[in-house]
């Protein structure tokens, strides 16, 4: 079981009356009896079961807990923390968030309402019922919430793993670094794709120890290459909430350093997104470049990728996204606007990266368009840190 899990035995109480506002819960299993008490006497409110949200309005408005949970039988519940709430909901729409508000205002004066003057609940008001109803997500948000708070656990269940991807250079005629993937082998569903766990962990800001992780793990693994060969680079990817951590340059090489490494030997990959601060994104390169970190623009020429900021962000390489190494092959189209594509990204300095490349053919097509690296199953797919010596060792392509 994760960190993120509450097993409780019957009897036992999840929070009472008056508790400081804490945690929400997602039954997992079990029976939950919600109650007040009043003038020594306790009314139930509701029984709630697998599925249910518990506890969710005083994580939400931040007011002391106004009842008592109780499990009637062993159960199971997932925590989901007060962050994982308001930072969805510092995102929200202020009208969304201002509605939110005003019924949970509604909500809690229909339950002191439904106690009286004299304190005591009564049975037949609807207002009680109301306040701690059976609040059903929907499925996508159960199993949003369910995940968000099984990953937090992750890392220190040691679910998590990094493996590297090489990096071949044309020049060289050899692989001279790796990016750094992070995987995450989950005990109850196996392999979770990072497509969906580092977009949910993008959403919270559950991302920064994820990425912090991998950078470790990264470092490691250049550590433990130092001796034979000292120049092998790692490439860790960076989401925009990372990219706005103040000092975040910094902090990179630190950690750099407590491992023993040169901050040289990193470099980060950045992609283009909705969220993205391009004046963060301006200094975060100038302070890396200060240190000797180069930066990296990842899947450039699909989704969000804006030319407008490729002139002003000084960016060492560009990644031609995967679906032009795929598609030139059998579109002259395609394959003339990634030659325009590589003969812009020179003209500004940087260098090339191709993603993607799964065979000979596409290796020699680009080699010939002057782009300086590959990276794709031809040259070697994602493996484990023991296995990069193997790379490096090697001469010449597959
Ligand atoms: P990405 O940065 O574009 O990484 C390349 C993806 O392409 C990887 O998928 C890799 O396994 C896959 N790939 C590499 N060569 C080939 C090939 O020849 N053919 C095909 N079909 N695929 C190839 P993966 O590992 O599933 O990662 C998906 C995305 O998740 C990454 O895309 C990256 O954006 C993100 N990601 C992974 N690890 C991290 C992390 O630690 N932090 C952050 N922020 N994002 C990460
Ligand atoms: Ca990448
Ligand atoms: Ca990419």
């Amino acid at each position: 079981m994760t960190a993120a899990t509450l097993i409780l035995l019957a009897g036992e109480v999840v929070f009472r009356e008056g508790d400081a506002p804490g945690a929400a819960y997602l039954i997992e299993s079990g029976k939950i009896e919600v109650s007040v008490t009043q003038n020594q006497q306790r009314l139930v409110l509701s029984y709630l079961g697998a599925g249910d949200l518990l506890g969710e309005m005083a994580a939400i408005d931040d007011a002391p807990r106004s009842a008592e949970a109780r499990a009637v039988e062993a159960s199971v519940l997932t925590i989901i923390e007060r962050d994982q709430i308001h930072e969805r909901l510092n995102e929200a729409d202020p009208i969304v968030r201002a509605l939110m508000g005003s019924l949970l205002h509604r909500y809690r004066s229909g339950l002191l309402a439904a106690r009286g003057s004299s304190g005591i609940v009564s049975a037949n008001s609807p207002g009680p019922k109301a306040a701690v109803g059976h609040i059903k997500l929907a499925g996508q948000a159960v199993n949003k919430f369910r995940l968000e708070s099984q990953l937090m656990g992750a890392i220190e269940n040691d679910e998590l793993s990094v493996v590297f991807q090489p990096l071949y250079e044309f020049a060289s005629e050899r692989v001279v670094g790796f990016e750094a993937l992070t995987r995450w082998a989950h005990p109850e569903r196996g392999n979770i794709s990072p497509a969906e766990f580092i977009a949910l962990a993008e959403e919270t800001s559950l991302i920064l120890p994820v990425g912090q992780y991998a950078l470790r793990k990264s470092c490691e693994a250049l550590k433990a290459l130092d001796t034979e060969f000292p120049d092998c680079f790692i490439a860790v990817n960076i989401s925009a909430r990372q990219s706005a951590v103040p000092d975040f340059a910094e902090l990179i090489e630190k950690q750099a350093r407590m491992i023993g490494i040169d901050p040289r030997r990193l470099e980060l990959e950045i992609t283009e997104s909705l969220t993205l601060d391009y004046d963060l994104v301006r200094a975060l390169i100038e302070r890396c470049h200060s240190l000797g970190i180069r930066i990296s623009l990842d899947d450039f020429g699909t989704g969000l990728s804006n030319l407008g900021h490729l002139h002003e962000l000084e960016f060492d390489t560009v990644k031609l996204d995967q679906a032009f190494t795929r598609q030139m092959m059998s579109n002259e189209r395609c394959f003339e606007l990634v030659r325009g594509i590589v003969n812009m990204i020179h003209a500004i300095g940087a260098k090339v990266i191709a993603e993607g490349v799964e065979t000979r053919e596409q290796a020699e097509k680009l080699r010939g368009l002057g782009v300086e690296y590959l990276q794709g199953w031809y040259i070697g797919r994602p493996a484990p840190p023991e296995d990069m010596i193997g790379f490096l060792a090697r001469v010449g392509m597959p």
